[in-house]
């Protein structure tokens, strides 16, 4: 197989698809991709963009490529990712991005680009010209495409009279508040994809169409980056694989299993050893798969600063410091991760040892955690069984390093 199309869809949650929800009247975008796969459980890895994506391209979990949050500058240093391992293969590899800034200083930012080079928005960008330069007509091709326009905002900006969609949900409008999300979404998949599937020829590309993480609209959070909940780490994946394809049925599946699923379907010769499965050659043994999702806001909670646009990428020294010196802490940052199996979420504060269980399909209600051992125990295995610790003694600071490390044993991760 010779041609992959990823297609990203910012803050796309679960239940923003016809699949799972009937409201959703998208029915070009329902034909064109009927015959896809949709993954039923499905987990990103953090709850911002940065982290989500380099875990996508990566096949690791923040822990191990290093961008543990949003707000990180850079990867560790020597971690391998799709765009390098496919341009290294002779294939044409191209990324487009609504904004395509948010990927700064990370090691794949140099493959992508705006959607439209000549727009001042890139939603209003040209379709013609993005699905020429997307869709080649021959040769292997790598590519891939990042929508914002379901960002934050979702399309209202400089609309008179919008609506505060927070103080809408605080008041309990929520399903108010979601139809400014829903239109966004609508108007991505309906509109803007449509005419870029409608091109493709599904006897020769394998496609992927994601979310990097959803969207909270509920009590604990609003938008996605400041806490780890159902809304912000679960999210579609739908797949197109010529000659069939189906995801493994029984058990959550995560953005770090694409980096293996690919390497196998295009024959890439990659020495990958994270813990992502390829969806056509499950292991029997992993049934029962726990997901890992993190979050760090140590160092705050949004990338998309004047600071960090306009400074020189030689600049960046580490994941958090700038010409050598560790950049400014966010009084209210927190460390959180959560673990999944498609049916249940546990979230645990990092910090504080604070923890949560709930059923994933009853929403916020808590349930009683008889054991937070257990699913300890789990974090401690992924953290402790990571074939990528060297990468990070390497290349993290070496004082984070031993903070860290002091935190987790006070918490009993350690021995
Ligand atoms: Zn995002």
């Amino acid at each position: 197989m010779a041609k992959f199309l990823i297609v990203s869809i910012d803050c796309w949650r679960y239940d923003a698809l016809s699949r799972t929800n009937p409201r959703f009247n998208t029915p070009k975008f329902d034909l064109l991709t009927r015959d896809y796969a949709f993954a039923e459980r499905y987990f990103v890895t953090a709850p911002a963009t940065r982290p989500s994506h380099t875990s996508l391209f990566t096949g690791l979990y923040p822990f191990e490529h290093g961008l543990l949050g949003q707000t990180y500058l850079k990867m560790f240093a020597g971690v391998a990712h799709l765009f390098d391992i496919f341009a290294k293969a002779g294939y044409s590899v191209r990324g487009f991005s609504e904004r395509p800034d948010v990927f700064r200083f990370l090691d794949f930012a140099p493959f992508i680009g705006p959607v439209d080079p000549a727009a001042t928005q890139q939603h209003l960008g040209s379709l013609e010209r993005l699905c020429a330069e997307l869709i080649e007509p021959s040769g292997p091709q790598f590519k891939f495409l990042h929508f914002w326009y379901t960002h934050g905002g979702y399309g209202l900006g400089e609309i008179p009279q919008r609506p505060d969609l927070g103080q809408l949900v605080a008041a309990g409008q929520v399903e108010e508040a979601l139809r400014y999300y829903e239109a966004a979404v609508i108007h991505v998949l309906e509109f803007s994809l449509v005419e870029l599937l409608r091109r493709i020829d599904l006897s020769e590309w394998a496609v992927f169409i994601c979310g990097d993480h959803g969207e909270g609209f509920c009590g604990e959070v609003m938008a996605h980056g400041d806490r780890l909940h159902p809304n912000v780490v679960h999210v579609p994946m739908l797949a197109h694989v010529p000659g069939g394809f189906s995801f493994p049925r029984d058990r959550a599946v995560s953005a770090i299993d694409l980096f293996p699923t690919i390497a196998a379907l295009a024959d890439l010769p990659v020495d990958y050893r994270g813990f992502g499965q390829n969806w056509l050659e499950p292991s029997a043994a992993s049934a029962d798969r726990w997901v890992l999702s993190e979050l760090d806001s140590l160092y705050g909670v949004g990338f998309l600063s004047a600071d960090n646009l306009r400074l020189p990428e030689g600049h960046v020294t580490s994941p958090t410091a700038i010409d050598g010196e560790e950049i400014a802490r966010y009084a209210e940052g927190i460390r959180e991760w959560c673990l999944c199996d498609g049916r249940h979420f546990y979230r645990e504060n990092e910090q504080t040892g604070g923890y949560v269980l709930r059923d994933l399909r009853r929403g916020d209600d808590d349930l009683v955690c008889e054991a937070p051992s257990y699913y300890r125990a789990q974090y401690r295995a992924l953290r402790d069984r990571s074939a990528y610790q060297h990468t990070q003694a390497q290349s993290e600071a070496a004082g984070e390093a031993a903070i860290l490390k002091e935190r987790l044993r006070a918490l009993g991760y350690l021995d």
